[in-house]
């Protein structure tokens, strides 16, 4: 079996995110939007498939997959991964979410080839994983967000994360650079939320790295009193050193690195310099090879790593993977005034992470990934071929 073609489907769907002029994301009117779903076929007619689900993805650029991706693997044996995975990290051009989306590609190739998840292929653990209400930034008053985390416990959820005003203005309401950040008016909402849903609902603060050192040491204190259980990605991720020291400092647990490059390497790295308590990675950052490597490693040296955004990538390697070492799955962003729930992307036939009622997202039974997609409103909106 020898690779025949990679290439990128792109077609036009629908979205309500907008970036703003400091790059980070507000919601606003429905507007259209490129999507991506990238796809490997083989000489004996075998297909993998990956795109997002309804989890933060950007699909690569289809010429980069053209003139850099297709050049490198066309021609090998798609069940060599770990060869293609080696090639592909060591390829200058290819950021790790390209790797990363290429790598579930082949391993889904590979499940619907043999007919079996890849959650099995892994090695299954657990067939349902505990989720978290991930909120989307920016909802509005501590009230809002009061309601928003009840109705969430009334849903199901037994633990809900804050994202509370991240590159924007509370006071103004409208988009703002990142610094200064608001943290007092954070910590209104977490407190409101904590107030709201009692004490036995797992807590997390989610501040996308807008603080400084000081501000971050203050909220964090603040949580440890509302008994928050993580506090994730508080600071610039590029600079270890106040990471270091704020995870010695306080006694809540700092959640970290999700945003930076490097993959398992730094991943190992932030644990080493003891940089955080519980580490995180998702398949944006080398796909699947790369996070399973991660997490043997975090396990190995017993720490947790949460996994970062849902999608059908990370939940394959939350299926395979222990309580101890990955406990939540990431379901959002969820906002007070849409229905998470009932919404289904146009382009799959079956949602990604549907959540019972006592919370528990299920892993994809497969074949591969579990992607089924809806080929007719994929081929009526193809844009770019
Ligand atoms: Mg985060």
């Amino acid at each position: 079996m020898k690779i025949s073609n990679v290439e990128v489907i792109s077609f036009s769907g629908k979205t309500r995110f907008h970036r703003t002029r400091w790059g980070y994301g507000v919601w606003g009117e429905e507007r259209d939007e490129v999507q991506g779903i990238v796809k490997i076929e083989t000489d004996d007619g075998a297909e993998g498939y990956f795109t997002g689900g309804q989890s933060y993805f950007v699909p690569p650029s289809p010429e980069i997959v053209e003139h850099l991706v297709k050049p490198l693997l066309v021609g090998e044996d798609p069940l060599n991964r770990e060869k293609l995975w080696q090639w592909m990290m060591g390829h200058r051009g290819l950021s790790e979410s390209v790797i990363g989306a290429v790598d579930c590609a082949l391993w889904d190739l590979m499940g619907r080839t043999a007919g079996v998840s890849v959650a099995s292929m892994l090695g299954q653990y657990r067939s349902k994983v505990k989720a978290y209400a991930s909120t989307a930034p920016n909802l509005g008053s501590p009230d809002i967000y009061a309601a928003h985390a009840l109705a969430c416990k009334k849903r199901g959820y037994t633990a809900y994360k804050v994202h509370a005003n991240i590159y924007w203005d509370p006071e103004k309401k409208e988009p703002a650079p990142g610094k200064p950040a608001f943290p007092q008016a954070d910590l209104e909402i977490c407190q409101a939320v904590r107030e709201a849903v009692g004490d036995e609902m797992v807590l997390m603060l989610d501040p996308w790295g807008i603080y400084t050192y000081e501000e971050s040491l203050y909220v964090g204190r603040e949580l440890e009193k509302l008994n928050y259980y993580w506090f994730e990605h508080p600071m610039d991720e590029r600079k270890t050193e106040p990471y270091r020291k704020l995870t010695e400092q306080l006694d809540i647990v700092i959640l970290g690195p999700e945003m930076e490059p490097g993959s398992l390497y730094t991943r190992a790295e932030w644990a080493i310099l003891h940089a955080s308590d519980m580490g995180r990675i998702d398949t944006n950052f080398g796909g699947i090879t790369g996070c399973h490597k991660a997490l043997g490693f975090y396990e190995s040296i017993g720490m947790q790593c949460e996994i970062h955004v849902g999608g059908f990538g990370n939940l394959a390697l939350l299926g395979s993977s222990s309580e101890e070492t990955c406990e939540y799955y990431e379901r959002g962003l969820l906002r007070h005034d849409e229905d998470y729930d009932s919404f289904v992307p146009p382009y799959l036939k079956e949602p990604c992470d549907p959540m019972d009622e006592y919370g528990y997202v299920s892993i994809p039974q497969g074949p591969g990934l579990g992607m089924q997609f809806e080929w007719d409103y994929i081929n009526d909106n193809r844009v770019g071929q």
